[in-house]
């Protein structure tokens, strides 16, 4: 199943399942319940399952041409994110293989849509892409052992962990080089885990303006979802909707000699196999303040 949110043609946010030939509207088919989110549909699933098994044999309520897709989880309590996860993308950072796994957070408020814009900010030059796969938390839990971690697996996203190289490096924390407004994007949709199947054979793309910049599989994550879980649980209990980065393979603009680094009108695109597309236009950051 493929859940995602959308702005419907006149202008209201609903929560919506695709399905062929377009997406379905939820609420209207779920006693026109106008106030279900999609954590809540996440957190009392064995509920709701069986009711959106039903309603997939809908008819489309729009086109997906006709609605804008939102990001999956509207304002994640957590997006972590795992560094330096891939062989390749290690040797091209020219940083040590780590022998443990390097955890950064981006702020909820870099939450993005999986289709629009993302933004070259108006400090840097230096913007970046990773084309990642993600992992959306479907349990609270803690402690969770690695042969229980697919438990709480809700489903994946692809997600492109837009990052500031000089504001991620110029310190010892990346964090707020990977938490600049926009640069969170995920989705589509959430492809719940039954549909995805292995979350580790996944072939795994990055194209700008139409080259392919990264093309791995993730077979050849490091440290793989399960491990991720059971390390990150050991520190902060994990719930519904949380977002989980798993890494970038090598082919980072930042990996070529010289660098090639994101500009204005480029146009990047993340695939990921059994789950969708992400495609973003670079626009300049207008130093618009809010106060
Ligand atoms: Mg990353």
């Amino acid at each position: 199943m493929k859940l995602a949110r959308f702005r419907d043609p006149e202008g209201r946010e609903r929560v919506g399942m695709v399905v062929a030939g377009g997406i379905v509207d939820v609420a209207k088919h779920l006693d026109h319940n106008d106030t279900l989110g999609i954590v809540d549909i996440i957190e009392s699933w064995d509920t709701y399952r069986p009711q959106l098994e039903r309603i997939a044999a809908q008819p489309a309520d729009f086109t997906l041409e006709a609605v804008q897709l939102l990001a999956p989880i509207p304002r994640p309590g957590k997006i972590l994110g795992i560094g330096l996860n891939y062989a390749d993308h290690v040797a091209e950072s020219g940083m040590p293989k780590p022998d443990n796994q390097v955890w950064f957070a981006k702020m909820p408020t870099a939450t993005n849509a999986p289709m629009g814009s993302i933004e070259l900010p108006t400090v840097s030059e230096q913007l970046d892409y990773e084309a990642e796969l993600a992992f959306v938390i479907g349990k609270r839990c803690r402690h969770v052992s690695r042969s229980e971690a697919a438990g709480v697996i809700f489903g994946y996203c692809a997600a492109n962990d837009v990052s500031v190289r000089d504001w991620q490096l110029s310190t010892s924390q990346f964090m707020l080089g990977k938490s600049f407004d926009t640069h969170a994007p995920f989705g589509p949709w959430l492809v719940t885990s039954d549909e995805v199947g292995d979350p580790h054979a996944l072939d795994i793309i990055c194209r700008v303006n139409g080259e392919v910049r990264q093309h791995s599989n993730t077979k050849h994550l490091v440290f793989d979802c399960y491990d991720q879980i059971e390390h990150l649980s050991h520190v902060m209990t994990l719930e519904p909707g949380d977002v989980i980065l798993t890494g970038t393979p090598g082919g980072v603009g930042a990996g070529f000699k010289p660098p090639r680094w994101l500009r204005v009108g480029d146009v990047v695109e993340v695939e990921i196999e059994r789950i969708g597309s992400l495609r973003h236009t670079v626009v300049r950051e207008t130093l618009e303040s809010i106060t």
